[in-house]
């Protein structure tokens, strides 16, 4: 993945801070602003929390990643790709894509409701099979 490219295309100013979040994003393919913190702050250790932060809104601003928000769990971070869901294991806090049809799930609300939709989330809890 060119991370330069990817910036550039989203009208933002190419950093080496920018360069390292998402770095890590993809490695990690979910990472929370701890993990982060302390990802970023291996090359940068003069890097602030506020900076980062001010970071990642502006990447979300501009679409290029997307904050993950799971009840009671600290947002996850990951690069922006199409529309997908995510399942979560409650006791190891595995979070995970996972193989689902969310614009089947979201036509069907279309269909029943007459709405039309403009956002949806799935993400799904459990506990995964290692930890049963
Ligand atoms: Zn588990
Ligand atoms: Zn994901």
């Amino acid at each position: 993945m060119n991370f330069e490219y990817l910036i550039k295309t989203h009208n933002l100013k190419v950093t080496a801070q920018r360069v390292s979040i998402l770095e890590n994003m993809n490695n990690y393919g979910h990472i929370n602003i701890d993990e982060l913190f302390l990802e970023v702050k291996k090359n940068f250790n003069n890097i602030s929390l506020a900076t980062l932060y001010k970071n990642i809104n502006l990447m979300i601003k501009n679409s290029l990643i997307k904050e993950v928000k799971i009840a009671s769990y600290k947002s996850k971070y990951e690069i922006k790709k199409d529309t997908h869901a995510h399942i979560l294991c409650t006791v190891c806090n595995e979070f995970e894509d996972l193989d689902f049809n969310c614009s089947l799930a979201v036509d069907n609300v279309e269909k029943t409701t007459a709405y039309k939709i403009d956002n949806s989330e799935f993400i799904f809890s459990g506990i995964c099979q290692k930890c049963q």
